[in-house]
């Protein structure tokens, strides 16, 4: 058995803003068939403590940044689940980052900073005998963990794994308050946390941790590269030996079209057919257009590349598909898709609403992830696994999971989507087209489908991965 002591913001079901929680709270359960016992530090945000059962107090620290903290273990949701109740600054509203209003909380670096601080004194203490062998943490929100772990110079040994998530949040603070976040300076420097004459808590665990994990094998790739790293593409061409790509898997319990926990009427083809028919009648679509029925599930930023969708979109409109959006994120992107709704063919539903995610990736011909980057993407794995062909950017994890339908893959068999390369709306348009063109060939088209569904998705592959990496560290 190795203890892992995944140190986290989000975790689902408790709490979820993106795939980061995904992926947290699939993990525990994920790789204990492989001899990993781990445990997640959350903090306790109101969700959390009302989830907690049995939780007893296991840690606690007076003037933990500016009040009480007391870490409680017990079990939420099925999880094994350190909560860190430090009710000022975790028992609010809004989301894990901000304030209802869309402001980011101003003392995050203190809030997450507190997170880092009792991760490593669980990782040096333990907890009720409990003794983590490797702390697994997670983006910036962890990252200060590694450099409190190496401050403490204890003389037990506690390896330490770092995953980027997405390197575009760089959790960066202004020097002034290094002593304020307890950080020595010694490892202020170029060598260390400082970035651009700033803290950064993502550069503080890419630096100080013994491995680094990014999400899938081509963004460990691109991070390496001015293009995709923000910045740190430097520290990870560095740190090279020591960083590995581990695609995320879907948790395939709840993502299951043979038994789906919200839908339960989807069942193989029949259920797709049923699915579809429900999913137009919800969104007011034509139910005898003649093109592909695309869905999109996302949040709406830059980075999902929706805006070249919304100048693509003829493309899909002339040749009689559809478009339904779910999502929720900059203001300009949600009015712009409103206002393309007016098309009679386009729907779009504002806001985060995880049973519509459901129905909308189960009756869909065909899911868009337009992305200008995409560290894994988790809605292109659900797409494959209910037979709903992806249309995806060639980057990232995009890259790495959906086989791209040209002559040859057509040819043996093996498609599984389209993918398009450059991340141009021309290009997108273009490979709007062309999904048109294979969905109207409807034995091609039921080929692609069907291997789509036959991919692998779930976890198992990559739980072995990171148990013969925490094994490695620990
Ligand atoms: P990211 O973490 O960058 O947002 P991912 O594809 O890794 O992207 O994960 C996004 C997760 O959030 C998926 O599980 C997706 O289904 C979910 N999601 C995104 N937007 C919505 C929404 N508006 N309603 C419901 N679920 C959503």
């Amino acid at each position: 058995m190795t203890r892992v002591l995944s140190v986290a913001s989000e975790c689902v079901p408790l709490v979820k803003t993106g795939g980061l929680a995904d992926v947290t709270g699939a993990l525990p359960a994920a790789l204990a068939p492989y001899g990993v016992d781990m445990r997640v530090l959350l903090p306790a945000y109101p969700a959390v403590l009302a989830a907690l059962e049995n939780g007893r107090e296991v840690m606690a620290e007076d003037g933990l940044f500016g009040g009480r903290g007391t870490v409680r273990a017990g079990r939420a949701s099925g999880l094994q689940v350190f909560a860190l109740d430090a009710p000022h600054l975790f028992d609010r509203g809004g989301n894990p980052y901000m304030a209802a209003n869309g402001q980011d909380w101003p003392d995050n670096p203190e809030r997450f900073a507190a997170l880092g601080w009792m991760a490593a004194r669980l990782a040096v203490e333990g907890a009720e005998g409990w003794m983590p062998q490797v702390l697994h943490l997670h983006d910036w929100q962890a990252g200060l963990a590694a450099v409190y772990l190496r401050q403490m110079r204890s003389a037990r040994r506690v390896g330490t794994v770092f995953t980027v998530h997405n390197i575009a949040f760089s959790g960066s603070v202004p020097a002034d308050r290094l002593a304020a976040l307890r950080l020595d300076n010694t490892d202020y420097n170029l060598e260390g946390f400082e970035f651009y004459g700033r803290i950064s808590t993502l550069k503080a665990g890419l630096v100080f941790s013994d491995r680094i994990t990014t999400v899938s094998p081509t963004y460990a790739r691109e991070l390496m590269t001015p293009a995709f790293g923000m910045g740190l593409d430097g520290v990870m061409r560095a740190r090279a030996a020591h960083v590995t790509g581990i695609l995320n898997g879907v948790d395939e319990a709840v993502w299951n079209p043979a038994a789906d926990p919200v839908i339960p009427s989807y069942r193989g083809p029949k259920g797709k057919a049923r699915s579809r028919a429900a999913l137009i009648e919800t969104m007011a679509l034509d139910p005898d257009a003649s093109g592909p029925l695309c869905v999109v599930v996302s949040r709406l930023s830059a980075q999902k590349g929706l805006d070249l969708l919304l100048e693509a979109l003829p493309a899909l409109l002339d040749r009689g598909g559809q478009l339904a959006l779910l999502g929720s994120g900059d203001p300009m992107l949600e009015a712009a898709f409103l206002t393309a709704a007016e098309h009679p063919r386009v729907a779009v539903r504002i806001g985060y609403d995880e049973a519509l995610s459901h129905r909308m990736i189960a009756g869909g011909d065909a899911i868009l992830v337009p992305s200008r980057f995409e560290p894994c993407g988790l809605t292109q794995l659900y797409g494959l696994r209910y037979g709903t062909v992806p249309l995806v950017a060639l980057t990232g994890g995009l890259a790495d999971t959906v086989i791209h339908a040209n002559s040859a893959a057509l040819a043996v068999g093996v498609a599984t989507g389209i993918q398009f390369h450059p991340i141009t709306a021309a290009a997108l348009a273009e490979a709007l087209a062309d999904l048109c063109r294979l969905y109207a060939d409807r034995p091609t088209w039921e080929r692609i489908r069907k291997r789509a569904m036959a991919h692998p998705v779930g976890w198992q592959g990559s739980a072995a991965a990171y148990a013969a990496l925490f094994a490695d560290v620990s």
